[in-house]
């Protein structure tokens, strides 16, 4: 994905300031002091993320630079020295992503977020559900204009069945008043499957009812809008949602992920898998004599032989639940055929036998001994008996699997 972004700005001070603001972020900045220069780096590079513009230059004091960036088809965010009202609507007119105040170097802060927001938002898809077929696309392209993905639905229902197949929906936006199933109605029924954290929703509106903002926010909606809207006002909103559901997924992540090796936690294998009694397949693998390998080869030379491992277990059992146990204990949770399960985990353990782990000058190995169940039980009762197998397997030796 682009990082890159051209500054064009005549200001040298103004100008260094915005590129190490966004390079130390982690952008390819480049930067030009006119039209001129900014023409010659966009024939020459390509493929920039967006492009922050001053709207008056020495070679063109009328926002002439916008028009010649939004021909190349980037994104515009806009510089202006003064808040001038014709100015703001005519550069919003044109189809720019926003503009920002040059009044003060704080007033710019707001560059950054909206930078990253750009950014993330290419890992956002949004359902938008409006029986309009006008409003529909026109929210559809103010989304997309922002690297959002969008998908469509007519009503309520349809939008039901949508979510039930797409899993990659991270927000809902909707209007109330549709046919066969209006908004309120399908975010009470969506809220019975998915929390605001799950899946955020921004629920609109034309009606003059001053209860439907109450009405949306009780059914579970988690922001409400007027329509008609101003634009501004929508993009505020909808990078509000999705700054706090990016926020909820960071912590979900670290509440839940082992920060070493990015495995799920034990906390998730038990808040996914809930304790009920089905018939699964689960391994507890055990890493033989680790404790000689952080003697020969330090703590470093450990945590490199788990990141390996995990490594491994991760291409093994992509479609399967792996969690980092604890400390050098693994579990693995399958529903796959015990056959077939059993039949990987060989491959694995050999494949984890032959692999040589390079550490500074040195090189470590490692074995594993795996313990399996496939038993109709609760959780607790396969892990244990797993543990219990695993055991056995270090009794009888190690590097090796016991599966009855
Ligand atoms: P066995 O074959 O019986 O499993 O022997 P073992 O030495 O692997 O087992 P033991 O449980 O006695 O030792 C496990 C060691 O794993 C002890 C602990 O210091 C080490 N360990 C646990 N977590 C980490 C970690 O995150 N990094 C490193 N480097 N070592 C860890
Ligand atoms: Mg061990
Ligand atoms: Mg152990």
């Amino acid at each position: 994905m682009s990082k890159r972004i051209l500054i064009v700005e005549d200001s040298r001070a103004f100008r260094n300031y915005l590129h190490s603001l966004l390079s130390d972020a982690g952008y390819e900045v480049y930067t030009a002091e006119s039209i001129k220069e900014a023409e010659i780096i966009l024939a020459e590079k390509h493929d920039f993320l967006c492009a922050v513009l001053d709207y008056c230059l020495p070679d063109g004091q009328d926002g002439e630079i916008v028009d010649i960036v939004l021909k190349h088809n980037y994104k515009a965010i806009v510089l202006t020295a003064m808040f001038q009202e014709e100015i703001r609507e005519k550069v919003i007119a044109k189809g720019v992503l926003d503009y920002i105040l040059k009044d003060s170097m704080a007033s710019v802060s707001y560059l950054l977020p909206l930078v990253k927001r750009l950014t993330n938002n290419k890992e956002h898809k949004a359902l938008v559900v409006d029986d309009s077929m006008v409003v529909r696309k026109h929210i559809s392209q103010l989304l997309e204009d922002q690297y959002i993905t969008v998908i469509q639905a007519e009503d309520g229902q349809q939008a039901i069945d949508i979510l039930e197949k797409d899993s990659d929906v991270t927000f809902v936006i909707t209007d109330h008043d549709m046919p066969i199933k209006d908004g309120i109605s399908m975010i009470r029924e969506i809220r019975t499957k998915y929390d605001k954290n799950d899946l955020a929703i921004l629920g609109l509106s034309g009606s003059d009812d001053r209860t439907m903002t109450a009405r949306y926010l009780k059914a579970g909606a988690n922001d409400f809008l007027h329509k008609p809207f101003n634009q501004e006002e929508f993009f505020c909103r909808v990078h509000q949602i999705l700054d706090m559901k990016e926020a909820n997924s960071n912590l979900y992540r670290m509440a839940n992920q082992d920060a070493l090796t990015g495995l799920w936690n034990r906390r998730y294998l038990f808040h996914h898998l809930d304790n009920q009694v089905v018939q699964q397949n689960i391994a507890m693998l055990d890493i033989d004599f680790f404790k000689k390998v952080n003697d020969n080869y330090g703590h470093d030379g450990g945590d490199a032989a788990l990141i390996t491992l995990s490594h491994i277990l991760k291409i093994y059992f992509s479609d399967d639940v792996v969690v980092r146990f604890g400390g050098e204990e693994f579990c693995i949770q399958s529903n796959n055929p015990t056959d077939e399960f059993l039949t990987r985990l060989e491959h694995m353990r050999v494949r984890i036998e032959n692999t040589i782990i390079p550490h500074l000058e040195t090189e470590i190995s490692i074995t594993v001994s795996i313990g399996v169940s496939n038993i109709e039980a609760d959780l607790d009762s396969q892990i244990k008996l797993a543990d219990d197998r695993l055991y056995q397997a270090k009794e009888g030796g190690r590097n090796q699997i016991v599966s009855q």
